[in-house]
């Protein structure tokens, strides 16, 4: 028999949810971001333009991100989106699978799974910029909002300060309990909290929530917090109030998602804030811009997430899989 595979054959691998989750934790997770953020900074890594569309059948919308990262030799593309009625099925609503492709042929190289990856990465992305921007003494965490990624936040964030207390809220209270059991493992404190408490208290504040309209208010946040606005990454959502933005030193992944999708894309309308106003995070890493001014500054990282943070995991999860023997191989 003839091993070699005929021409325009070739091998893939296939790496499942099961072994990202096994592979990808957050210390891999938080390098690959950071990594990635710094590329895209220094212009040798670039997204492309986003499609997000509406199907028109069982209320999903469905997209792809892509991107290519020179540094990291990562090309591919995310593609999925949000089924509303696959919890009714068990199943996830937010669903997402990577490609990866062979930078030098164009041939694809992996199928990973992402619905897991996704929310490490997203968890990635705050983790990062409390890294980068909060104060050294921050001891108190707020989280706003209680859904899927909530968790992933909390665990990500807990390990860049030397944290005593999570302060949180949810729209709907009874959902807190995951964040009480997530704060227990990780011996921090909790208080179920309204959200002028949570501004009072808060050096670090997470907004994880698909809310249209402000939550925080800027006159309830004390001097010198850094917030990561994660929520908000589509046209019309919001987190916090456009004036809060305008106010604060604003860091972001990307500087065009940021004013079109992201937080800031309110303070932009409202003419409160332009665009070179936001600094992306990657200069912060570069040590191309100092982060924060001084310790009554607000920061705020406005996470819009991007294709490359998936490109960036997806490859990780890839090369560990490699080493490790964990990924199927599949002859295409
Ligand atoms: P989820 O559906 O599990 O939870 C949604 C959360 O938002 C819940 O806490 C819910 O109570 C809250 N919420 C919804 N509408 C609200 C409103 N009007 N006011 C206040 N709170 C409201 O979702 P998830 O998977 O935890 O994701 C949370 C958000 O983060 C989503 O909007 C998602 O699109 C976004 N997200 C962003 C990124 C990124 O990279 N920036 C990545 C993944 C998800």
């Amino acid at each position: 028999m003839n091993d070699v595979a005929p021409a325009g054959r070739h091998e893939i691998l296939i790496v499942s949810e099961e072994v990202c989750e096994k592979l990808v934790g957050r210390a891999e997770a938080f390098k690959a971001v950071e990594g990635v953020f710094a590329a895209m900074a220094r212009g040798e890594a670039r997204n492309f333009p986003v499609v997000r569309e509406a199907l028109g059948h069982a209320d999903a919308l469905y997209g792809f991100k892509s991107g290519f990262d020179r540094a990291g030799m990562a090309l591919g593309v995310k593609s999925g989106g949000y089924w509303p009625g696959n919890s009714a099925r068990g199943l996830t609503n937010h669903q997402s699978s990577v490609l990866l492709f062979d930078p030098d042929t164009g041939r694809l190289k992996a199928v990973v799974g992402g619905n897991y990856l996704t929310a490490v990465r997203t968890a990635a992305a705050s983790a990062v910029s409390i890294a980068h921007l909060a104060r050294q003494d921050a001891k108190v965490l707020g989280i706003v909002g209680a859904g899927h990624q909530s968790a992933f936040q909390l665990r990500a964030a807990a390990e860049q300060r030397d944290f005593e207390k999570v302060v949180a809220w949810n729209r709907s209270p009874e959902k807190l309990e995951s964040l009480v059991t997530v704060a227990g493992e990780l011996g921090l404190s909790f208080e179920g909290v309204t959200l002028q408490e949570l501004g009072r208290q808060a050096d670090v504040i997470i907004t994880i929530t698909s809310s249209f309209e402000p939550l925080l208010r800027g006159e309830w946040i004390k001097p010198g917090a850094h917030i990561a606005c994660m929520g908000t990454d589509t046209k019309g959502k919001q987190e916090v109030d456009a004036g809060l933005v305008a106010t604060a030193g604003v860091f972001t992944d990307e500087v065009a998602q940021s004013i079109t999708i992201g937080e800031a894309q309110h303070a932009v309308a409202a003419g409160l804030i332009e665009e070179a106003d936001i600094t992306p995070l990657g200069d912060v890493i570069n040590g191309v811009h100092a982060g924060r001014k001084g310790d009554d500054e607000i920061t705020l990282f406005d996470g819009t997430g991007v294709g490359l943070q998936d490109l960036a995991v997806a490859d990780a999860a890839v090369r560990k899989a490699s080493v490790e023997g964990r990924a199927t191989l599949v002859r295409l």
